[in-house]
């Protein structure tokens, strides 16, 4: 496994600290902790080479296989929405280009996170690895399934969208844990919170969203 350069991890701080006060904390992200943490996380590493100029904009950007890098804000609001303390075992579905596992990594205790699409599980492995996380475990797979073996989860997230969030991962959402997921039309869908308590689910919605499809 080859580390990440340190200088590489550190370059675009100014930029970074920039993102995490214009787009996150003015428009009310309010969780220290995870403030914290995506103003440490080198995202320009998780994006296209010709595109780290413009990793740290308020946008998704491509990153391949025609799916992106999800826009900042909505990384932290719905990693904010599952509440983490730290000890938790998170369910991530579509790793993507990983920098969203990065962040849920640096604020639980294990994430095991699914992607469809084997080249981008790859790369997403090649960099967390190089970046020196061991709390991440990877699976190339159909994510509406979930990850039985590994049920149930405090936490899980989904980061593309369908129309109804498959039964499949409400059933691995452990008591007392949240989930958090894009649900609606493919033009533009809501970002939805499901708490489990006392076998039942509670459900809210904190926004709008756009993502690429949940396919399965
Ligand atoms: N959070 C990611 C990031 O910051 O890079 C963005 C993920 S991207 C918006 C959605 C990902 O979900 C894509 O990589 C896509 O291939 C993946 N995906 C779509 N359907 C899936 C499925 N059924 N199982 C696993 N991954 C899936």
């Amino acid at each position: 496994m080859n580390r990440v350069n340190p200088d590489a991890i550190h370059a675009h701080a100014g930029q970074r600290r920039k993102m995490v006060e214009e787009q996150l904390g003015d428009r009310g992200i309010r969780d220290l902790r995870l403030l914290e943490v995506m103003s440490r996380v080198p995202r320009h590493l998780f994006t296209l080479d010709s595109l780290q100029q413009r990793a740290y904009g308020d946008t998704p950007l491509p990153i391949g296989e025609n799916q992106t890098i999800s826009q900042p804000y909505i990384v932290a609001a719905m990693t904010e929405a599952l509440g983490l303390k730290g000890d938790e075992r998170v369910l991530e579905i579509g790793t993507g280009s990983g920098y969203q596992t990065a962040v849920v990594a640096e604020l639980a205790a294990q994430v095991f996170t699914i992607e469809r699409i084997n080249a981008l599980s790859r790369t997403a492995q090649k960099i967390l690895e190089g970046l020196g996380y061991a709390n991440i475990v990877f699976k190339m797979f159909d994510g509406t399934y979930g990850w039985p073996d590994q049920a149930p989860f405090d936490a899980i997230m989904v980061t593309a969208s369908a129309r109804e969030i498959p039964e499949a991962l409400i059933n691995q959402l452990g008591e007392g844990g949240r989930l958090v997921a894009p649900a609606g039309d493919a033009d533009k869908q809501k970002l939805v919170v499901l708490t489990k308590k006392g076998g039942k689910l509670s459900k809210k919605e904190i926004g709008d969203c756009k993502f690429v499809p949940l396919v399965g």
